[in-house]
């Protein structure tokens, strides 16, 4: 499949993201867990009002796995999912809330001392990760649909299986570099405390697994 392009103002904010300074990129697993938590909000809100749908509190939560073989850090909720064209509309173009009241702010000042302070969203991720794959599966349907990215040259979306409904965010975390440091991000101690600090409200379980030494 072709590589699809962001909107233009996707990719300045990617730019911006992937040239944040070492301080703020923390932040993205704010961000991350946010979004997880707003799915899962969708998801109760519905089974609320739908006596066919019946949810336990133990079916939702949200998952944080590291593996530091593969360098992979995966964010894994049992929200509402995303369909083909959420994929497409959602992760391809910036045009939501935070990224909004972001993006004014920005017109104001340097944007590199907002990025922490206001939701910056989902491309945050770009920070620390140099590939992105999101599998979601959306309730009712029984497809389930792969979004991939490296980046500022696009992405793709390509048909694949999932189990249960929901979403997997796979980051393939950045290696190190002379300046940069990212093996923090797949350390069990470093990710509690990002939780900690910034997700501390969350009404969801957050689970964590860390594999590897
Ligand atoms: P915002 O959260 O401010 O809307 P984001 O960039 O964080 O902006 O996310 C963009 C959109 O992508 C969300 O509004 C939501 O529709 C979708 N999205 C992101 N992550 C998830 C997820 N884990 N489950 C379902 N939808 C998601
Ligand atoms: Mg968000």
């Amino acid at each position: 499949m072709a590589k699809k392009q962001f909107q233009a103002e996707s990719k300045r904010l990617l730019d911006m993201m992937i040239n944040s300074i070492y301080t703020q990129r923390e932040i993205f697993l704010r961000e991350l867990i946010s979004n997880a938590s707003d799915a899962i909000d969708k998801l109760y809100y519905k089974a609320l009002v739908d006596d066919q749908l019946v949810f336990n509190k133990e079916d939702y939560f949200i998952k944080i796995t590291a593996d530091k073989a593969s360098r992979t850090l995966t964010i894994t909720d049992t929200g509402i999912g995303m369909t083909q064209e959420d994929l497409e509309n959602n992760l391809g173009i910036i045009a939501k809330s935070g990224s909004l009241a972001f993006k004014k702010e920005n017109e104001l000042k340097d944007g590199h001392n907002i990025i922490g302070q206001f939701g910056v969203g989902f491309y945050s991720a770009f920070m620390v990760a140099d590939v992105i794959t999101v599998t979601s599966k959306t309730l009712g349907s029984s497809e389930a649909f792969k979004w991939e990215s490296e980046g500022a040259d696009g992405y793709t979306i390509v048909p694949t299986e999932k189990d249960s409904v929901g979403t997997e965010i796979i980051l393939k975390i950045k290696e190190n570099t002379e300046d940069d440091q990212y093996d923090e991000y797949l350390e069990e101690y470093r990710l509690k405390s990002i939780i900690k600090k910034y997700s501390d409200f969350i009404r969801y379980p957050i689970k964590m697994d860390v594999k590897g030494q």
